[in-house]
């Protein structure tokens, strides 16, 4: 047998035994697909964001798809994004056969900068991301989409249960939609699994369409040929969620507001213990804001940049599951055959230079969290 020594990972899920039970529950029921546990997730997170329509995605990333193609993207088209975002931000508008506009962040939080960003002629969509957790200057954006006639949607991936301005994010005051991703390292899980929230019907009904490969039985062109007709109006996808997974999702989001509690709990500690270290900064809060903590960065200070790689080895070695985002999307080499500049974002490669994710996740307890400052310490300290 190894010796298995303590490691704690930048993210994790939390189930428990009644979210087992809800999930064996739906599996020992008559419909496992598309029965009644997809619909009452889909309120139960509308109600939650205060939005009116939810469509829940088999991920985020085909819930993004199926946005930006409601939102009506499509070829000579451009998408305003964060390149400090996971990959399938930008490559939704790809799929639709859109292109990219990447805008620079803001070194002090990460998230996209409004006052970068360059609208151009072909823009129709600006799509933020609500990057670690903290909300993007929602107001700011609109303007900018209002002042220019283009669309507004949030990448809520990192964000479900964060407040701008002291409302949720999903609640739309400011844009047409916000997606929320699933996966286990997000708030709550459904294994894989996304949503959009909207509050308008015309998107809600798209949204399903393209769920599930554009197929209908409402709205219809033709007759119908008999009780047996559908039709299919657009090419959409397989790309709907299992009601096992949203057994899961039901129970597991009356457990967010807890979750969010303990995320805000675990930040605070870091924030105090960290205040004035030599060796790195941590992310700002802003004032009318209020995270949900997806991730907690810390960002190494300019002495200690050009040893991240070791540190970042020596972190895992010593039981620390650090990770890095992100790489900034421009550079992927799918990017970098599309043409971009490969040090597109100036602030961005700063960013990505010295960005660290550090162990983020409601079941932290205090214990752990002096275990990943001793080994923060340390590790970099060696490189004073
Ligand atoms: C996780 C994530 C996604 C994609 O979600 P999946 O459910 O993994 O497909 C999109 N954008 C951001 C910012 C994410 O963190």
């Amino acid at each position: 047998m190894f010796f298995i020594s303590k490691f704690l990972p930048y993210g994790k899920q939390t189930i428990d035994d009644e979210d087992i039970e809800e999930v064996v529950k739906t599996l020992k029921s008559p419909l496992i697909t598309q029965g009644p546990k997809i619909e009452e997730f889909e309120k139960d997170i509308a109600k939650y964001c205060g939005a009116k329509f939810a469509v829940a995605f088999n991920s985020g990333t085909s819930a993004l798809h199926g946005a930006y193609f409601a939102l009506g993207i499509g070829k000579g088209d451009e998408v305003i994004t964060s390149p400090n975002t996971f990959v399938a931000t930008s490559n939704a508008a790809l799929y639709l056969g859109a292109d990219v506009n990447f805008g620079d962040v803001e070194i002090e939080t990460g998230n996209l900068d409004a006052s970068k960003i360059k609208v151009s002629d072909k823009t129709k969509l600006i799509s933020p991301v609500h990057y670690s957790g903290q909300p993007v200057d929602l107001k700011e954006f609109s303007e900018i989409a209002e002042d220019n006639d283009v669309k507004l949607f949030e990448d809520g991936a990192h964000a479900l249960g964060a407040k701008y301005d002291g409302k949720k994010i999903g609640s739309l005051t400011y844009s047409e939609m916000a997606m929320f991703s699933f996966h286990p390292v997000k708030h709550i899980t459904t294994g894989e699994g996304g949503i959009i929230v909207t509050n308008d019907e015309e998107y809600f009904e798209r949204l399903q369409l393209f769920r599930s490969h554009g197929i209908t039985k409402n709205n219809l062109v033709n007759e119908p040929h008999g009780d047996w007709y559908y039709e299919m109006q657009e090419l959409g996808f397989n790309y709907r969620i299992t009601d096992i997974q949203c057994a899961l999702g039901v129970s597991q989001l009356k457990k967010l507001d807890s979750f969010i509690k303990s995320r805000r709990k675990v930040a605070k500690i870091y924030d105090e213990i960290f205040e004035d270290n030599p060796y790195f900064d941590v992310t700002i809060e802003k004032e009318d804001r209020e995270s949900a903590y997806h991730l907690y960065p810390i960002l190494l200070k300019d002495k200690f940049v050009n040893n991240k790689k070791e540190i970042f080895t020596k972190l895992r070695q010593e039981g620390i599951g650090v990770q890095v985002h992100y790489i900034p999307v421009y550079k992927q080499p799918y990017y970098q055959k599309l043409g971009f500049n490969n040090s597109l974002c100036p602030i961005c490669e700063e960013f990505y230079k010295k960005e660290i994710s550090i162990p983020m996740y409601p079941t932290l307890t205090d214990e752990d969290i002096e275990f990943v400052k001793e080994k923060l310490f340390k590790v970099i300290s060696e490189f004073d």
